[in-house]
């Protein structure tokens, strides 16, 4: 974000802050889904540009709130199609996005932190330590960036963006306020509409969370669970020892119950050379599985310097799939996408500015681009 300002930054309002906003310097709220609109449907970056908005409202505006939208610092875009951002916020920290374009899909990863406090083992954002929280107006403002990439926002164009996961760097129900506010603009019709279905937010299971989410909006889940059982489990993701794999799962159901359509939730599962990656293993998740309506999603490790890991063999990858969907479980591997840019899953590091003094265990592993 580039504002050094005390004026308000509307980039984030969701349409009810919107209304909040106008209702408390004297507005009308109906103003709110044209200001919103603006915004998001024509990137409107000033007032100035609000045409059905009286001259007296947009002077008044341009007082007391800004559009201020992040910062690109580079950009890079691989052979494959997938492009990625690295995006300054304030404080001088980096953040990075993904845009993965498949098909007539185009999904876009995005960070809902600078860094990430819960240290999963075989993540290098974990490594890098935990900085602060995105505000909605970061959250928001990658997705404008994905979009505007393609060039000046026109909403008569075919979406550019079709899918957003909430897979970037850090855990989004570490950051629920902010997170649940962009995710609210992402499918608000008079923003950038995008389906409940096509807005996924991936968690590796704070309990709580799971459930307060569940009765604030109806985005899709994905449950990050990378082991059938918690010994292994404690040891890949930490967090697991506060909410184990039982207490996960329920609010899972949990969620599913309240949202009551067909969708199932997205178990997550990166492969890690002989580490989850054994046959037994694929079984002992089956039956972990057999009671929960889920897709399962292999994740190829990702590797990073010092991770200390390895990816699985394409045969164990296979095979383990095999065992799964057997059972009966909708199995799919994710294919690697971008790790020419370094943009593949657990390969987001951007820069931060370490709090916690974790990453002065690792090497550092930040990337530097030439542009910089
Ligand atoms: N904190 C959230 C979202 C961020 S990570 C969560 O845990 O779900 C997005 C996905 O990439 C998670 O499933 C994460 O476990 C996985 N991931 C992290 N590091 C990885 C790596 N090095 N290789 C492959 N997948 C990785």
């Amino acid at each position: 974000m580039t504002s050094s300002s005390s004026k308000t930054n509307l980039l984030g309002f969701s349409k009810a802050k919107m209304e909040a906003f106008l209702e408390s310097i004297g507005e009308k709220k109906f103003r709110a889904i044209q200001i919103v609109k603006w915004i998001h449907q024509q990137g409107a970056e000033d007032f100035e540009v609000m045409t059905n908005l009286s001259k007296d409202l947009r002077a008044k505006l341009s007082e007391v709130a800004e559009i201020c939208e992040p910062e690109v610092v580079y950009q890079d875009y691989s052979e494959d199609g997938t492009r990625k951002w690295a995006i300054r916020v304030e404080g001088g920290s980096l953040v990075e996005t993904v845009l993965i374009p498949e098909g007539d899909r185009a999904t876009l990863c995005v960070s809902s932190q600078v860094g990430c406090s819960l240290d999963c083992s075989f993540c290098s954002t974990g490594k890098q330590g935990f900085n602060r929280n995105l505000s909605a107006a970061e959250v928001i403002g990658q997705l404008r960036v994905a979009i505007k990439s393609f060039g000046p926002i026109d909403p008569k164009a075919p979406r550019r963006v079709t899918n957003v996961v909430m897979m970037g760097m850090g855990e989004p129900l570490m950051n629920f306020d902010a997170v649940v506010d962009a995710m609210s603009l992402m499918m608000e019709d008079n923003a950038y509409g995008l389906s409940k279905r096509r807005v996924t937010l991936s968690t590796a299971g704070l309990v709580p969370a799971i459930d307060r989410l569940g009765e604030l909006t109806d985005v899709s889940l994905a449950l990050s669970l990378h082991a059938p059982n918690d010994p292994l489990r404690d040891e890949l993701v930490p967090l697991n020892k506060r909410y184990p794999i039982a207490e996960v799962k329920a609010a899972c159901k949990r969620y599913l119950s309240r949202l009551n359509d067909k969708r199932v939730i997205t178990i997550e599962y990166t492969m890690i050379d002989g580490v989850n990656d054994q046959p037994d293993q694929a079984r002992e998740l089956v039956r972990l599985l057999k009671d929960l309506p889920c897709k399962l999603n292999l994740i190829p490790f990702n590797p990073f310097p010092n991770s200390g890991y390895r990816r699985s063999k394409r045969q164990a990858i296979d095979y383990f799939k095999e065992i799964t969907s057997r059972s009966g479980i909708v199995t799919t591997i994710r294919t690697t996408r971008g790790d020419d840019i370094d943009a593949a899953c657990g390969q987001l590091v951007g820069q931060v500015d370490d709090r916690t003094r974790r990453s002065q265990k690792y090497i550092p592993v930040v990337q530097q681009s030439e542009s910089e």
